[in-house]
């Protein structure tokens, strides 16, 4: 039920099939401007109109923004969606309460037994969505085709090389259990369980991997790599269209070797996502590469490990090792900087705060771009006719409210 803060008018009947929710007063964060104060018409599980609000209506300072999609989070508040079957369902769960409204559960390089149990999770998860929890989209594999050299945490027993890789260019003290060939059997027995595979471009057969996973709608994300210009380029024309934590175990572009940095600011072709804890990019660095690519071609992410929602000092589990999080970030006991402890409301505050963009801008690299490149037609923006998945924030950008469907699945003063 919604909080009594929000007083919002709830209609029922009148010819109506479903029950009707009225926002009104906020600011409507829009396509193409900010509306307010704006007044936002839910109709069952679609935004049926929008239009001018009352001055002093009963959202008057909020903000409403598109539900956040994120396309790369592995973990929250300690489980990780590797831990075990019905973890991507607990995620799922928890996620309403940092507006995150879609996400796709995303993988650490492991066994085709780990994969095997992660996409049969997923496809129950998108099988039985539940009222109360953010919508599971195909998981994104950082998957074992990434160079050892910028692995960073991620475990060198589980990388491999590409299918028809020749076994003597593999690296001493990656997979000797499994090969490629077992990985793809895995991804192809689950096709619609995965959406996005992140792997490396300079590997030996990488380029015929990428054509074939692109031809089976799988999208490709280069990362975890040591791509020279030509290398990435090469990617690109294989049809890779995104680069995963943009900077990050990558190199960096210098004026003389732009590299993979290089390769995927210059070419409009491909979207990249950010981190933006303000630690894995600095805020100056994120906000050349968003003038460089446009908010239209950056996707917002939080790389969040189990550690995030988590207290600076708490301990969680990576893939079977211990790891710590720290103000920053979350680090593994040797020191590695491993992923973040952000949630995606943090993720648009940093944006709007640290980075200094708009909140229009914010939604854009929070939703609407994510949304098009996952190719999710039916939300990503506050528009008539598209699923009702919105947040309202306040003006701490803190969520007040998370409505997933039309069904309010996350009200901040209401325990759950
Ligand atoms: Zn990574």
């Amino acid at each position: 039920m919604p909080a009594p803060w929000l007083d919002c008018t709830v209609l029922h009947g009148a010819g109506l099939s479903a029950e009707m929710l009225i926002l009104d007063g906020a600011h409507l964060v829009l396509p193409d401007r900010v509306l307010s104060p704006g007044r936002l018409v839910i109709d069952g599980d679609r935004i049926s109109e929008i239009g001018p609000g009352s001055d002093g209506g009963a959202l008057a300072g909020l903000w409403i923004v598109p539900g956040f999609i994120d396309v790369h989070v592995h973990g929250l508040h300690g489980d990780d969606v590797l831990d075990g079957p019905g973890q991507v369902a607990t995620i799922a769960r928890r996620l309403p309460r940092y507006g995150c409204t879609s996400f796709a559960p995303t993988t650490f390089a492991c066994p085709p037994d780990a994969l095997e149990m992660l996409a049969q999770s997923v496809e129950e998860a998108i099988g039985a969505p539940t009222l109360d929890s953010a919508r599971v989209l195909p998981a994104h594999l950082e998957s074992n085709f990434m160079s050892s050299d910028y692995r960073g945490a991620q475990p060198l027993e589980q990388l491999c090389l590409p299918p028809g890789a020749p076994a003597a260019d593999a690296v001493p003290g990656t997979a000797i259990d499994f090969t490629g060939d077992d990985i793809l059997r895995v991804v192809t027995a689950h096709r619609r369980a995965i959406g996005t595979m992140t792997l490396a471009p300079e590997l030996p057969e990488a380029l015929p991997l990428i054509r074939a996973l692109t031809s089976q709608g799988i999208r490709v994300s280069l990362g975890h790599s040591g791509a020279t210009l030509d290398h990435a380029r090469a990617g690109i024309e294989a049809g890779a269209r995104q680069a995963t934590h943009l900077f990050n175990r990558m190199p960096a572009l210098t004026h003389r070797a732009p590299g993979l940095v290089g390769a995927v600011l210059d070419d409009d072709r491909v979207a990249v996502e950010l981190v933006c804890d303000g630690y894995h990019v600095h805020p100056v660095v994120m906000r050349m590469a968003i003038r460089a690519k446009r908010p239209d071609r950056v996707m917002a992410i939080t790389d969040g490990l189990a550690g995030a929602g988590l207290p600076v000092g708490s301990r969680f589990l990576l893939g079977g090792r211990g790891a710590t999080v720290q103000e920053h970030a979350c680090v593994l006991d040797d020191g590695t900087l491993a992923g973040s402890r952000l949630t995606m409301d943090r993720v648009f505050a940093n944006l709007v705060t640290l980075v200094g963009v708009t909140p229009l801008d914010a939604a854009t690299m929070t939703a609407t771009v994510p949304a098009r490149e996952l190719g999710l037609t039916d939300r990503g923006k506050l528009a008539g006719g598209l699923l009702a998945d919105l947040v309202l924030l306040d003006d701490a950008f803190c969520v007040r409210q998370t409505i997933i469907g039309g069904h309010i699945a996350y009200a901040h003063d209401v325990p759950r």
